[in-house]
């Protein structure tokens, strides 16, 4: 039974969700999860271009690659694997594409290795390709690092990085950690290549055994609970009829926020709505009613000036802010490049940016009127800002220079710079939170493109780099979606001056 078998991202997050792909086959993927599977993809793509297909000059020594069909997860993978198990067989210093399958805890499972590495004691070393950060320079920390185009051929070096912990990638080195001991090649190391595609990050996979083991022991859920994942998931109909039918509590209270509620014997929105506990109750029967928004006082206000400029940053990964966006009250203004991260283009770009808002600073000030930029929670904003500054500082282009951290840090720490999100915190509760686009429909502000997410602009970014119509029609799309939340927080400014009418009083 091929789709019996536990992948490592059965285990994390919603354990239901391998029950209901067992239970109903016939489900399609949603958009984004083949989107995510596009930048897997991609992310493979781009480091089997950097891998040796040879040996260099002055190695003086064969090297064997073997490059194994994929074999898609509800494929059977019984030629792959028993070609993975003929790669090692033949010694090869390489092994793309590999299979295991095992049983662990008496449940069936199979890894998919994106790399299998021989050592030169001829064990093999599993890595895994990711799309995350899998490790950041650290002058503290040492860690086993080697070049992706080595691999196989050379020998790791400490490199000052601290490595970054990702739950799943670690249970698939720990499960191919538990397929090379079951054939006596296990090394006792795994390795992560994640946004840096140029070098593998090693450590020993032993520690990651446990919490495998705790995974795969874990009691499987009898029912779905409403969690964040299922905003994007294909069963969610299914889980949704399920628990509006029991009205279960993670309906309003996802994940475990209904945690303590439970252990009290409150499984349902109804149970906490009765159980008169004060503000959860009131806010339960809030959710209930559909009310969106409380005031916690009698008032709610914002901070007025003459000039105000909203602004939104949309970053790509770690690798750079690539679109200042600035919303004058009148005109939408943004500074955005869509070359790759890192260089001048990006340099430029932000140091353009900062020069608007500094120059529409100083024409507020010489005309005797007070200016603030305003931005949504701006902890994003804060740190490209910063690192922006860190990293390209004091370069000229024209008539512009990227400002130093120094300036940077001045602004921000500022009462210029003002965080909309947390007015809103102080003055309101929401029971369905108080995320943007919560909130701004209560001001009246509606977005162009309603389900465009922070996932969908990553999608989106990536396709933009492109040359073609869907690049043309992706910049669109983030351009549209940027100046909507710079709009959006401007809309939401002038409606808490206003009183934020509408709103009920919690407790009232
Ligand atoms: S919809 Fe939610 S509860 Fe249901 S399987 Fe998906 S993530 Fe799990």
């Amino acid at each position: 039974m091929i789709a019996q078998h536990v992948s490592a991202a059965d285990l994390v997050g919603c354990r239901y969700r391998q029950i209901q792909r067992l239970n109903h086959p016939e489900v399609p993927r949603t958009r984004a999860a083949a989107m995510r599977q596009a930048r897997s993809t991609a992310a493979r793509a781009a480091v089997h271009a950097r891998l040796p297909v040879r040996a260099a000059l002055g190695d003086r020594r064969r090297f064997l690659r073997i490059d194994l069909p994929p074999v898609q997860f509800d494929e059977d993978p019984f030629h792959v694997e028993l070609a993975t198990l003929e790669a090692l067989a033949a010694q090869a210093d390489l092994i793309t594409g590999a299979v295991f399958t095992g049983v662990s805890e008496g449940t069936a499972w199979r890894v998919d290795v994106d790399l299998l590495v021989r050592r030169p004691d001829d064990t093999y070393m599993p890595v895994m390709i990711s799309n995350h950060r899998v490790a950041r320079a650290d002058d503290r920390s040492t860690t086993p690092v080697i070049a992706t185009g080595r691999l196989g051929l050379g020998v790791p070096v400490e490199g000052a990085f601290r490595l970054r912990h990702h739950v799943a990638d670690g249970y698939r080195l720990a499960f191919a950690a538990r397929a090379l001991a079951d054939i006596g090649l296990d090394s006792g190391m795994g390795g992560a290549i994640g946004q840096d595609r140029s070098r593998a990050f090693l450590a020993p996979t032993a520690p990651l055994q446990p919490a495998l083991d705790a995974a795969l022991n874990a009691e499987p859920p009898t029912g779905p609970r409403r969690v964040k994942e299922c905003a994007t998931c294909r069963f969610r109909p299914l889980c949704e009829a399920d628990l509006r039918a029991s009205d279960d509590i993670s309906l309003y209270l996802s994940g475990d926020r209904a945690r303590d509620f439970r252990t009290r014997g409150i499984n349902t929105v109804a149970g906490l709505i009765d159980a008169d506990l004060g503000q959860a109750s009131e806010l339960a029967a809030a959710w209930r009613e559909g009310t969106v928004l409380l005031r916690r006082g009698d008032t709610v206000t914002a901070p007025a000036t003459d000039v105000e400029i909203d602004v939104d940053m949309e970053a790509y990964l770690d690798q750079g802010a690539y679109l200042w966006g600035a919303y004058d009250g009148e005109s939408y203004h943004p500074f955005v490049t869509w070359i790759p991260l890192g260089g001048d283009a990006e340099a430029e770009n932000f140091a353009r940016f900062w020069h608007w808002l500094m120059d529409r600073r100083a024409r507020a000030y010489a005309e005797g009127r007070t200016f603030a930029a305003y931005c949504w929670s701006n902890n994003g904003e804060n740190h490209w800002l910063k690192m922006s500054a860190r990293r390209f500082g004091g370069r000229v282009f024209g008539d512009v220079t990227v400002p130093g951290e120094a300036e940077v840090q001045a602004f921000i720490g500022g009462d210029e710079w003002i965080d909309v999100f947390k007015l809103v915190r102080a003055q309101l509760v929401g029971p369905s939170g108080l995320g943007l686009k919560v909130v701004a429909p209560e001001a009246g502000y509606t977005w162009s493109d309603g389900d465009f997410d922070g996932e969908e602009s990553v999608n989106a970014r990536r396709i933009s780099r492109g040359s073609d119509a869907a690049a043309m029609q992706a910049r669109e799309q983030l351009l549209r979606y940027n100046e909507d939340d710079c709009r959006a927080t401007a809309a939401v400014r002038h409606w808490l001056r206003a009183g934020a009418p509408g709103t009920p009083r919690l407790g009232g």
